[in-house]
């Protein structure tokens, strides 16, 4: 699995590009490796909103949770998480993980 996602979205276009780890890279070195490359298409595609999405990693989050919002500490950002009548579970409509995840619930106090 991509430990790095970088997320390129205008409305109606969404696209992912995928960073994967070298055979000799570190984490350190893969983290670095993808935010350059975030930069650089972030300064290239100034009217698309470009981010960078962790697939391995959760982080907590560093402000409080705005209200109505749900925390996704894989983005590392407050998003409306949508529901599917497919999973039955409400996902980020970025990086797709559900409400059920361990992180996701631990993070916006989800446990009931
Ligand atoms: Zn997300």
């Amino acid at each position: 699995m991509a430990q790095w996602m970088i997320s390129i979205r205008s409305i109606n276009k969404h696209k992912q590009l995928l960073v994967d780890k070298g055979n000799n890279e570190s984490d350190v070195e893969v983290f670095k490796k993808a935010k350059d490359i975030y930069v650089k298409i972030k300064q290239k595609y100034p009217n698309y909103v470009v981010e960078l999405i962790s697939r391995k990693k959760a982080f907590a989050p560093k402000e409080k949770i705005k209200y109505d919002y749900v925390y996704c500490p894989y983005c590392r950002k407050d998003r409306k998480f949508q529901y599917n009548y497919t999973t039955g579970y409400s996902h980020c409509p970025v990086c797709n993980i559900s409400d059920k995840e361990y992180y996701v619930k631990k993070y916006n106090n989800l446990w009931k």
